[in-house]
């Protein structure tokens, strides 16, 4: 046994926790959990607990039905929201086939596995996300839009309201999670918050959003609010975008800080963002997952619908944001691309085989957009090269079907299936007759 399974069997054992949670993601992103209590933990430790996947998004194919979740002792925490006694706590895990092997259609394994490319190339991958999120009076619809919990803008001090109360308890949680939150904000749109992650490794990361997708949703069952991450929920609103913003490690240095370079980006870098830029269309599908997040990429609202870079520009699709000068360590891009639905495990691996990719080969970075790439003409912007993002998830999803880097990065496995599950949400939706539809047409034809 490690010491870091010992370390957590003495603490389930102090703390008197009565149920360990196992975590794991599907192939789209949401956290599925199963508890065991403690008597289970040595067991789970030394041979995994198997489940059913055959139910599992993403790993239904039938001979691969009986699989073993595989705690990774290193995720262990308690879960602050159901409380101190007797207190509950949870562990990602790492899913493994019956024969002992990493299961393919496991997103931390795909996610482990980009990183042990890059590890190779002598890379560390580290990520800093912005989330946003909105604040809802309720989940229940009952057929009419979601109504916001206040009309305050961004960076509003609402006094007494209840985003801030929200934000200061889910703060809260995460940094007793050992999360550590840097910054927190209303957002611009009525009810819409945001909360930025100080940054860590990508792995590290990616368990992150998920437990912070999970932790907002239960501080708002506390204050009796719903939250939702979809990426567009209101019409004529900003959605819900997660900038990440990203740097290359090699051991203690920032890959992409060079003292006399443009905004004090070092070649690495500049290749990297080339990279981004140039497979940004393939991997759309898997940083902007939803037919609904293409909603959210073409309505304005600060969130990019052109692929190019920038400096100030929060028209572009990558960002160098200034920091401070001669802090090698803040030294990074950020891709504004992706919004608050997505699969991370698989969005980070996706973006960094495309930043790599760009490393690898040498890509030249385009000139960098100054001007607010809405304001120009589609003229203008062919003539400076400027490509736009995936109209909708139909497009997204044939770009990605020919994108052999994205096929390399998910694995066979993950790569058809999503393909697949994307297929059907769009014939899904296409074959939707929708109020535009009827208030248009209905009367007038
Ligand atoms: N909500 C915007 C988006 O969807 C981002 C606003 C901001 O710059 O933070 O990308
Ligand atoms: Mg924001
Ligand atoms: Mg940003």
């Amino acid at each position: 046994m490690s010491k870091q399974q010992e370390f957590v069997l003495r603490t389930v054992e102090d703390r008197d926790v009565r149920f360990i949670r196992l975590w794991f993601s599907d192939v789209l992103g949401q956290l599925k959990s199963v508890a065991i209590v403690p008597a289970e933990l040595e067991g789970a430790f030394a041979e995994g607990i198997g489940f059913d996947g055959s139910s599992v998004e993403g790993f239904s194919r039938v001979f691969e039905s009986d699989m073993v979740l595989r705690p990774d002792p290193a995720t262990f925490s308690l879960l602050p929201w159901r409380g101190e006694q007797e207190p509950t706590a949870r562990m990602f895990c790492d899913i493994h086939s019956p024969d002992g092997g990493p299961a393919p259609a496991d997103p931390r394994h795909v996610l482990k596995r980009a990183l042990e490319r890059a590890a190779e190339s002598g890379f560390s991958f580290y990520i800093h996300p912005e989330i946003e999120f909105y604040l809802f009076t309720s989940g229940d619809l009952r057929g009419g839009a979601p109504v916001p919990v206040d009309t305050a803008g961004y960076f509003d001090h609402v006094n007494g309201g209840t985003a801030n109360d929200f934000r200061r308890d889910a703060v809260q949680t995460l940094e007793s999670m050992g999360i550590s939150v840097e910054f927190s904000h209303h957002e611009a749109g009525p009810g819409q918050n945001e909360i930025d992650l100080r940054y860590a490794d990508a792995l590290t990361m990616a368990d992150n959003v998920m437990t912070f997708r999970a932790m907002v949703k239960e501080v708002a069952v506390e204050q009796d609010v719903f939250a939702s991450f979809m990426p567009k929920p209101l019409v004529d609103q900003p959605g819900n975008g997660m900038h990440t913003h990203v740097s290359l490690f090699e051991g203690e240095t920032n890959a992409f800080y060079d003292p006399g370079g443009e905004y004090q980006l070092s070649e690495v870098g500049r290749h990297f963002i080339a990279g981004i830029l140039h497979y940004a269309p393939e991997i759309s599908a898997v940083t902007n997952q939803y037919v609904n997040s293409y909603k959210r990429l073409w309505s304005g609202h600060e969130a990019p619908s052109y692929i190019c870079w920038g400096h100030r520009n929060r028209s572009a699709l990558v960002r160098v944001p200034q920091y401070k000068s001669g802090k090698a360590s803040s030294a990074r891009i950020e891709y504004r691309g992706m919004d608050s639905a997505t699969n991370p495990y698989l969005a980070y691996a996706v973006l960094l085989s495309a930043g790599l990719r760009g490393i690898e080969d040498g890509l030249a970075l385009p000139e960098e957009a100054e001007d607010d790439v809405w304001s120009l003409t589609a003229a203008e912007r062919r003539a400076m090269g400027i490509r736009a993002v995936p109209q909708s998830l139909d497009h997204a999803i044939s770009l990605m079907e020919d994108s052999e880097l994205v096929a390399e990065t998910l694995g066979e496995e993950v790569f058809d299936y999503f393909l697949r599950n994307k297929r059907a949400e769009w014939e899904a939706y296409r074959d939707q007759v929708t109020p535009f539809e009827l208030d248009r047409l209905y009367r007038s034809l």
